[in-house]
């Protein structure tokens, strides 16, 4: 059953690691099919020579619905997001290194770049550390993500949501694009920021962006 999603959701891991967004086998992806039900990477696997009947079917209490593998540590925290946020079709958790290293530096990521704005369409927020597996992790990026695709768990990593997945894996790799060129600015001095302006301008212009949706 949803073999299309289950190859969806490997094919973005293995994008993650391409991007250099996790090592080995971390992080997570995930999504919801049919309102009430989840797609989950399995805890512990590298994506690499994963195969669909890796992928862990949850009910919204964590219940395994199908599949033989332990789920994502951190579904208690997924669920939380599902359950509390409608518009969230797909979650992806990544440890990715600039965004989270701009993460303990911030708490709210200044506008510096179009590409921000284009990748989670909103303001970033650092939402206090929540631990791996924790139901706050989830609680923490339901509190703190606000209208935008993205939230960052301070010394800790990056969430990012969706209406599909493909929307998800954008957030996570223009974002992690976005603040390693913050990263670099700050390393030669003090950046010029967009003003906010600017920085609401570069959301509506991307809402445009792209092929035309039938
Ligand atoms: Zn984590």
């Amino acid at each position: 059953m949803f073999e299309q999603e289950k190859n969806d959701l490997i094919k973005t891991g293995q994008a993650l690691k391409e991007n250099n967004l996790i090592s080995l086998s971390g992080g997570n992806v995930s999504c919801r099919v049919d309102g009430d039900r989840f797609l989950v990477t399995p805890s512990g696997m590298a994506y690499e020579g994963m195969v669909p009947d890796d992928i862990v079917i949850l009910d919204i209490d964590g219940n395994v619905l199908e599949g033989t593998k332990r789920p994502s540590v951190d579904s208690i925290a997924l669920l939380h997001v599902y359950k509390n946020m409608s518009r969230v079709n797909a979650i992806i958790h990544t440890h990715q290194p600039y965004a989270t290293a701009v993460g303990m530096v911030y708490d709210k990521i200044p506008p510096c770049v179009t590409t921000l704005a284009n990748a989670v369409q909103g303001v970033v927020h650092v939402a206090p550390f929540s631990s791996a597996a924790s139901l706050a992790m989830g609680e923490e990026t339901v509190n703190h993500i606000g209208d935008a695709n993205a939230v960052i768990l301070k010394n800790h990593g990056v969430i990012t949501v969706g209406a599909t997945i493909k929307e998800a894996l954008y957030a996570a790799v223009y974002m992690e694009d976005a603040l390693k060129t913050l990263f670099i600015a700050q390393s030669m001095g003090t950046p010029q920021l967009m003003t906010d302006a600017q920085y609401q301008e570069a959301i509506e212009v991307f809402q445009d962006y792209g092929q035309k949706k039938e």
